[in-house]
């Protein structure tokens, strides 16, 4: 059967769309199925962390995105415990207040550019996978029934994947023990309905609290986010309706002045459930997003992960497809984004503990909102609510402080690879090879572009993948070691290759 398409990806969520988008912009054949008709508007996440904002920032995307974002706000929380943003190693010391809704719209229009279309009212209902591709079967309006090919397929079809359980993939973890709901809502308030930005929006309190918790964030154009926790969440259907009585004890329990409810525009519940899939890749299905992971939105760190799933996987699906990536470069994406995705799910059932009415509780809290005051331990815990420590494994000198980190502020529009080291040094002169994969540029320091001199200085040169994680890192003179390392990332050379102080090997290159 001929391949229709090179990926097919299921949802057209943040991950879903931030991976087309990448797919896009390497010139893969994809299409996107979702299964609702139309844009919903409605949004579970309201923020983009310092992480995804480089990330967005690294392809040209994170202007048009803060266009269209709420606020600013320079601090995170652990459990509503501030974190100083202001002392992060990133030019983007913020959370972006964006609503979801917003970001996908953004990143749905982008799309179009790439002529990918999101086929939507299309349900992703089963699958079949052999060597060659998967055969997709769709449930489209009128209930009619459709078949789609593949080479690869990618669920990004969020918590209940339909992909996941098709796979019949494991999904340790353990059941929801807490209920909450959000409700967006409109108030018989002139002036908080006037309320159209962000800059009253300040971080939750989660104390513990017997009565249960409840505060409001504006949204704009009179909206305003009602978080419900409490006794009277707790045990009820996930799938029931949220209730105008719900709302309104909770709104009453909101601190400062009494304010009436006019109408609830949406409502959804959720849970802390906590889960993960044992692989993230079976054989020519790959899951992201809230199909790989399910966790509480404590911090604020979901939709940020699961758009980080989708930037380590564009470029080495892409990889793939074109033919030049190196063996075992997709399993990396689960050898990668796994531990990052275990270690949210850590993080996240450690606040919701925090935020139980429990004395023992408490006295952690306690315990940790003094150990917070210290720099050190507040820095070291807003870097990995904002994702700007995630450092993957990588072969090379361990100890060098930016192997495996990312490349905070480097730019790699056109999704390709990037050495920096000076036009003539051997490691440039020996690159050459995979310039169909890889653009190099002058840095006379590229620590100094990288704003990383005092750690590093007079190290030299610098090899940036297409996710702008730092796979090398050496001297201007380390041919043989940076051959190594584009043979590891980018596959065999296009050219054979000659360089400055060849040991008289060369790499063999990929017809
Ligand atoms: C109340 C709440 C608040 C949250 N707040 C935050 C926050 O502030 N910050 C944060 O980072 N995260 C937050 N999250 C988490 C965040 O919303 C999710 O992690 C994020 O939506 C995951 O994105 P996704 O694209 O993986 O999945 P989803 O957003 O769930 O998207 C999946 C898409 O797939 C479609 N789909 C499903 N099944 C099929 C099928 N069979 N065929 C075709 N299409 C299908 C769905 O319609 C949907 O459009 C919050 C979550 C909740 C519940």
């Amino acid at each position: 059967m001929d391949t229709e398409f090179e990926v097919l990806i299921a949802g057209a969520g943040p991950t879903g769309l931030l991976l087309a988008n990448e797919l896009g912009l390497a010139g893969v054949r994809i299409a996107v199925v979702e299964r609702l008709p139309r844009r919903t508007g409605w949004s579970k996440a309201l923020n983009l962390q310092p992480r995804t904002a480089e990330v967005l920032h690294c392809r040209g995307w994170l202007e048009p995105v803060l266009d269209r974002a709420l606020t600013l706000l320079p601090a995170g929380h652990f459990a509503g415990l501030p974190l100083d943003y202001g002392a992060l190693d990133t030019a983007f010391p913020h959370q972006v207040g964006i609503p979801q809704a917003r970001v996908e719209e953004f990143l749905e229009d982008h799309l179009a550019g790439y002529g990918v279309p999101v086929l939507r009212g299309r349900e992703l209902t089963s699958f079949r996978q052999d060597g060659e591709g998967v055969t997709v079967t769709l449930r489209g309006p009128d209930d009619a029934e459709g078949t789609l090919r593949a080479r690869y397929l990618v669920g990004a079809d969020g918590g209940r994947s339909t992909v996941r359980r098709a796979l019949g993939m494991p999904f340790p973890g353990r059941d929801a023990r807490v209920g909450m709901a959000v409700a967006d809502i409109e108030l018989r308030d002139d002036e908080r309905e006037s309320g159209a930005s962000g800059d009253s929006w300040r971080l939750p309190d989660l104390s513990p609290d017997p009565a249960g918790s409840a505060f409001l964030l504006p949204l704009g154009d009179g909206v305003h986010r009602l978080f419900l926790g409490g006794p009277e969440q707790q045990g009820v259907d996930r799938d029931a309706p949220v209730t105008e009585d719900e709302v309104r004890t909770a709104l009453a329990r909101c601190p400062g002045p009494p304010r009436a409810l006019r109408a609830v525009r949406w409502a959804s519940r959720f849970t802390d459930v906590s889960r993960q899939v044992e692989r993230y890749v079976d054989g020519r299905v790959v899951l992201a997003g809230d199909a790989a992971h399910v966790h509480a939105p404590a911090g604020g760190q979901g939709l940020n992960l699961g758009m980080q799933d989708a930037f380590n996987l564009g470029w080495k699906l892409a990889a793939v497809l074109r033919g030049w990536a190196p063996d075992g470069l997709l399993a990396t994406y689960h050898a990668e984004r796994h531990p990052v995705g275990a270690r949210v799910l850590a993080n996240t059932r450690a606040q919701m503990a925090l935020t139980l009415p429990d004395p023992d509780a408490v006295a952690v809290r306690e315990l940790l909102a003094d150990l917070l005051a210290a720099p050190d331990a507040n820095r070291h815990v807003a870097a990995m609510i904002a994702g700007t420590d995630i450092r993957y494994p990588m072969p090379g000198a361990p100890d060098h402080p930016l192997l495996g980190a990312r490349a905070p502020g480097v730019r790699l529009d056109a999704g390709r690879g990037l050495l920096l080291a000076d036009a003539g040094t051997a490691v440039a002169v020996a690159a050459d090879g995979w310039r169909d994969r890889v653009d190099r540029s002058d840095a006379p320091d590229p620590y100094d572009r990288l704003g990383r001199t005092a750690a590093t200085e007079g190290t030299g040169a610098l090899l940036v993948r297409p996710d702008g994680h730092v796979c090398w890192a050496g001297r201007g003179a380390d041919a043989d070691d940076v051959c190594a390392a584009l043979t590891r990332w980018f596959g065999a050379p296009r050219t054979p290759v000659t360089h400055r102080g060849d040991s008289g090997r060369t790499a063999a290159p990929t017809s």
